[in-house]
């Protein structure tokens, strides 16, 4: 236990030294931030995150949008199309994907 926490001491240390080094960094020209690469492709790695996580949806959110996906989908209409983040949440999440397969068969049902 006592060298674990050594060790996340340790990176703990170091995260804050490169906040440090952000810090500083802030302060320079634009110019003097094309010389470091490294530093403007860890900030598009960053964003890359950041962008991903925000086109992400819960299942609260795909829970709200799930009836006018299925909707869509008995319209003949392309729902993964118009509703992506819905049917990327649908790929990830199992209990989304049979909460959207009961839905369409009781609507299908009772359309019959
Ligand atoms: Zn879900």
């Amino acid at each position: 236990m006592k060298r674990l926490f050594n060790i996340s001491g340790i990176v703990l240390k170091d995260m804050l030294t490169v906040k440090d080094s952000r810090r500083k960094k802030k302060q320079n020209s634009k110019e003097k931030e094309k010389m470091h690469p490294d530093q403007s492709m860890l900030k598009k790695m960053v964003a890359g995150i950041v962008t991903t996580t925000d086109d992400e949806i819960g299942c609260d959110e795909c829970f709200e949008q799930l009836d006018r996906f299925v909707e869509l989908t008995l319209a003949g209409k392309n729902a993964s199309e118009m509703l992506t983040l819905v049917q990327d949440h649908l790929n990830r999440c199992r209990d989304c994907r049979e909460e959207f397969e009961a839905l369409l068969s009781i609507v299908e049902h009772m359309n019959q």
